[in-house]
């Protein structure tokens, strides 16, 4: 769980403007690490920052024995994390956390707002290899924000993606709902005449980005009775369940009971029902 890794390679996808980095790094993390799972990095040589920081795995090679990561830089301790060279080694914790399901059958759909499209991947291939119909319906700033976030590697893939831009450079200009709404709605609302219970044995939806965009998605999806599962993000200590630095508000759906989960434990990937948005009990 606590080990070496050793970066294989480290450079900025597509335009550095975006500040988005790939690190491939070759660890015994890629023989376990399973879809919506993360690392806990420590990005310092030192002791400035202590706390390490999350990263989720956004490539699994397991015969190669690697993982990537993609991460954009935001603040001190990915900035630190930046300057780490290849041939260099980074301590990693992990994998970590509770991952997304793969579904038994029928089809998949991801839903990614911006950079929270880094965990999907992983799941998508694995939804491939047991030939689910998958698909990535992603929204984000613009065109350039896409090429450099990793869109070639979805295309390399060969998985259908729908974007969404806000400034309309590339794909739907709007935000991923509407796109979703347009191109998904229809099919759901009217689709083969399936009732809500039918549906939500064939349809699974994951999805991962910034609060607002998750829960609104969330929410569109349970109400057509999908199995929607989210990937959540908060400020983490510890990452394995201690500090109770990452706390958030759960509802046992067949109890009623309201209880604090564990992001970095219980989750990051929760169901869409459990998840009490905006709880300020
Ligand atoms: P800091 O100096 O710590 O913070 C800079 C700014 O970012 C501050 O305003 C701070 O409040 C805010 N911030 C820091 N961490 C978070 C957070 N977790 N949520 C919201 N705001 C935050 N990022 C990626 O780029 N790629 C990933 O694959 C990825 N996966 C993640 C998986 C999990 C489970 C979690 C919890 C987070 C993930 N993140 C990911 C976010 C990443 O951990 C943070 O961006 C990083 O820790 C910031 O560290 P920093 O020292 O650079 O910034």
């Amino acid at each position: 769980m606590l080990g070496k890794a050793h970066i294989i390679a480290h450079d900025f996808v597509g335009d550095p403007l975006y500040k988005i980095r790939r690190l491939i790094l070759r660890t015994e993390v890629a023989r376990e690490a399973q879809p919506g799972q993360f690392v806990h990095v420590q990005v310092a040589k030192g002791m400035d920052p202590l706390l390490r920081r999350p990263i989720s795995i956004a490539d699994i090679q397991r015969e190669a024995q690697e993982i990537t990561l993609l991460y954009r830089i935001k603040g001190k301790g990915t900035e630190i994390l930046s300057e780490a060279k290849v041939g260099e080694e980074l301590s990693l914790m992990g994998p970590l956390g509770h991952g997304f399901t793969l579904p038994a059958r029928g089809e998949l759909i991801l839903v990614a707002g911006g950079i929270g499209v880094f965990p999907l991947l992983p799941l998508a291939k694995a939804a491939q290899e047991k030939n689910l119909d998958v698909s990535l319906y992603w929204g984000g700033e613009n065109k350039g924000f896409f090429t450099s976030s990793g869109l070639d590697l979805w295309q390399e893939a060969r998985i259908p993606v729908f974007l969404s831009s806000m400034d309309g450079s590339i794909g739907e200009k709007g935000n991923v709902l509407d796109l979703l709404k347009k191109q998904v709605g229809s099919r759901l609302n009217h689709g083969e005449g399936a009732t809500q219970a039918a549906q939500s044995e064939v349809l699974s939806v994951a999805v991962c980005g910034p609060q607002v965009m998750t829960q609104v998605v969330s929410d569109y999806f349970l109400q057509k009775g999908a199995a929607v599962e989210v990937s959540l993000e908060e400020r983490m200590g510890c990452a394995v369940g201690a500090c109770l630095g990452c706390v958030c508000t759960l509802k046992d759906k067949v109890s009623g009971r309201i209880y604090r989960g564990k992001v970095c434990k219980d989750g990051p990937v929760f169901k869409g029902e459990e998840v009490l948005w905006d709880y300020e009990g």
